[in-house]
């Protein structure tokens, strides 16, 4: 492969070249191939004239192509109205070209009593076929080679536009790039093998194809052929770390489940397991004791027993003579699962401690200790977790809560550092589409709950306008009566810091207002409290001492109050699909009824329409992650961010699922064959690998 600078493609001068570099981050002809049309336009067919006379108007919609003679032209009009107007013939019909512009340019170019082919969108004015601004090429000019049956469509940026690099000047430079280029440019990646097996089209062709296509089949090839190899790559890096992990990783064997488990089962458990929880704590046990080390994440949706599942498999490792450790992403949770989880295991000869970044100097200074000498069993905590400072002295597991909120990064600093390294597991938040589980931890195994525990009854969740106000609260008032209790969460987005917390203010004192002392208790929490008022606030709600708590979305990921049945979401209009069915989960944890009231105002976007729907129409996790998908994409999805899903270039990872399953077997299928591809026939893959360095980047971790 060579790296053409495309200052060495025809059309491209220094200006553009400038231009090129600074819009789209583009140094070289391989990259702009990558610039790909978002849309091509159907030149195949050209109209008769007689037929867009006959065709209803709002069936003609976009450009056309007509072939017509020219008879004369005139300019007509005067100053601001003046025109160039070219009187056209097919048969015994008529049209117009009219330009209001550029006369001198069009006169130069146009012949009358020649024939051309006119390209562009035709209207009617006072029952004539008119095109203005057409495009318009000489009969006798005609060559297979300036008339792309397919014609691609970029999107330029305005700079571009000026700079003559617009959608044309565009596929004019890239076209003249690719005949004259290509060759040297562009190299083969896939063995032939592969290319049979899957029917793809091969590399140089798929390139030229895909900006320079004879018909549909050649998009649909090159298309085809380039997603699939984007997908591939990925799956490849992935499966390569994935198989490493399984072949050379010793992890710590957990030869027995311990007497502490069965004393946990026996005595402490507090409800029975779910079947999908028996089954995922059955295939994780057999993985820490095969003596190699787990990675596995852990989907499930909100309230599904996540937490158990952890719990169980933590005990395990403690009765196997080693450390378990558990980081969640709030400090609220953190105490949550702290508290919980000492009350659950109270009685037992486990030492729990609590980490996170307001624990104060000596007390944190003791716990470091205590990690170090082995005194401290089990570590719950939030970042504080990963901090230089913190050495276990035998860690065996590390769970990792509501991934979405960790980078890639941070999950491999918690289990780095160790050896052997400790059995890894990592819990979903919300359940992530297939399709993008297998792009995000293709390098890890996946274990999912499907089932919710018994008499758990779906959430009723209705969408309503701000003038429904009176009705919310009488059912609020409803549920306080009958024992339950209210959750009211306000937005609160950063930049608007100060708006925000004005609205959760005067929320509050409005509720309060309407749910007065001493008959109830309101409560507030948000992030600028102090950490004791936090927790004072959350335990009075926890505790069933006030019935109603007003807050920010610091409760949105897992906390959990089984009493609480009505979750009320103010200005839900502003809260991605996500983080609203994490709300949600927040009510429907015990067997009562439950009820979620999504508050908007009466004006909203489309998106946020269609948010407020996909709530009311499911509370299926699964479903409400691939919508969140659909909706936003990828790169918008929290989490993602840092993960490189976002550089895709033509991969979709919504629409693309069947190709991502393909791609991801041949890429295991590969590595077991050749798993460090040293077959010649493999030597195209090692070559693209070596050149593309910076794919790896983001997949090395972990
Ligand atoms: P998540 O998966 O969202 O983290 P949690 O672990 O917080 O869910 O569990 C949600 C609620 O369901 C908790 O109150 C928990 O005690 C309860 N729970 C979990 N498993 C069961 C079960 N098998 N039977 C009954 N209740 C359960
Ligand atoms: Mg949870």
């Amino acid at each position: 492969m060579k790296a053409l600078p495309v200052k060495y493609l025809k059309g491209v001068g220094p200006q553009r070249e400038e231009i090129l570099q600074k819009e789209l981050g583009i140094f070289y002809f391989h990259e702009l191939l990558f610039h790909f049309p978002f849309r091509y336009i159907n030149r195949s067919k050209i109209f008769t004239l007689e037929e867009l006379y006959r065709m209803p108007e709002d069936e003609i919609g976009s450009e056309v192509q007509v072939m017509l003679w020219v008879k004369g032209m005139e300019l007509k009009g005067e100053k601001r109205s003046k025109r160039l107007v070219a009187e056209c013939v097919e048969g015994n019909r008529k049209a117009l070209m009219v330009w209001f512009q550029g006369h001198q340019w069009v006169s130069k170019r146009l012949q009358a009593g020649k024939r051309y082919l006119i390209f562009g969108k035709p209207g009617r004015y006072q029952n004539l076929i008119q095109f203005a601004h057409p495009e318009f090429l000489e009969e006798e000019k005609l060559t297979a080679q300036n008339l792309p049956r397919f014609m691609p469509v970029y999107n330029p940026t305005e700079t571009m536009k000026r700079a003559g690099l617009d959608s044309d000047g565009l596929f004019g430079v890239i076209s003249n790039g690719i005949r004259m280029h290509l060759h040297q440019t562009v190299d083969e990646n896939l063995p032939e093998s592969i290319r049979k097996k899957y029917f793809l089209m091969n590399r140089l062709l798929a390139f030229e194809k895909i900006h320079l296509p004879d018909s549909e089949k050649d998009i649909h090839h090159a298309t085809r052929r380039l997603k699939w190899e984007e997908l591939f790559f990925i799956q490849l890096q992935l499966g390569k770390i994935l198989k490493n992990r399984k072949k050379y990783s010793v992890g710590i064997p957990f030869t027995t489940s311990g007497d502490l488990l069965k004393e946990f089962y026996e005595k402490h458990l507090p409800f029975p397991l779910t079947d999908d929880q028996k089954a995922v704590i059955r295939e994780m046990y057999e993985d820490m004791r095969s003596g190699r080390q787990m990675n596995r994440l852990l989907q499930g949706d909100v309230g599904s027993g996540k937490t158990i599942v952890a719990l169980i498999l933590m005990l395990i490792a403690i009765g196997n003579d080693c450390q378990a450790c558990l980081m969640v992403p709030t400090e609220i949770l953190a105490q949550q699962h702290y508290h919980n989880i000492r009350d659950i295991l109270k009685g037992l000869p486990v030492r729990v401690a609590l980490l996170t970044g307001s624990t104060k100097k000596q007390p944190k200074q003791k716990i470091y200790e205590e990690l170090q000498s082995g005194q401290i069993q089990l570590l719950i905590g939030t970042h504080a977790l990963i901090e230089e400072q913190v050495k276990f002295k035998k860690l065996g597991l590390a769970v990792i809560d509501e991934q979405h909120r960790f980078g890639v990064a941070q999950r491999a600093k918690l289990s780095t550092g160790y050896n052997p390294p400790p059995h890894v597991l990592i819990m979903s938040a919300t359940p992530i589409p297939r399709t993008l589980a297998l792009t995000l931890y293709g390098d890890l195994d996946v274990s999912v709950i499907r089932q919710l525990p018994a008499g758990r009854k779906p959430v009723k969740t209705f969408h309503v306008y701000e003038n429904a106000r009176l009705r919310v609260i009488g059912m609020m008032r409803e549920q306080i009566a009958k024992g339950r209790q209210v959750y009211v969460v306000f937005p609160l987005i950063q930049e608007s810091e100060k708006l925000d917390y004005h609205n959760l203010e005067k929320g509050f004192e409005g509720i309060v207002a309407d749910f007065p002392e001493p008959q109830y208790h309101v409560g507030m929490v948000h992030g600028r409290m102090s950490e004791e008022d936090r927790e004072h606030e959350m335990r009075m709600f926890a505790e069933g001492k006030t019935n109603i708590l007003v807050a920010t979305t610091v409760i949105e990921v897992g906390v959990n109050v089984p009493n609480a049945t009505m979750m009320v979401i103010e200005s839900a209009e502003r809260f991605g699909l996500s983080q609203l069915h994490q709300l949600r989960g927040r009510v429907g944890r015990g067997s009562e009824e439950s009820y979620c009231i999504l508050m908007t105002g009466h004006k909203l976007s489309r998106e946020a329409r269609r948010r407020m729907e996909a709530m009311v129409q499911t509370t299926d996790g699964f479903k409400i992650s691939e919508m969140d998908l659909e909706l936003r994409g990828p790169g918008e999805m929290s989490g993602t961010r840092q993960s490189g899903t976002e550089k895709l270039k033509i991969a979709n990872l919504i629409t693309d699922g069947p190709l991502l399953k393909e791609a991801r077997e041949a890429a295991l299928e590969l590595l077991d064959d050749d798993p460090s591809l040293e077959k010649p026939e493999h030597a195209c893959i090692r070559e693209f690998l070596s050149q593309k360095q910076e794919v790896n980047d983001w997949t090395k971790v972990g």
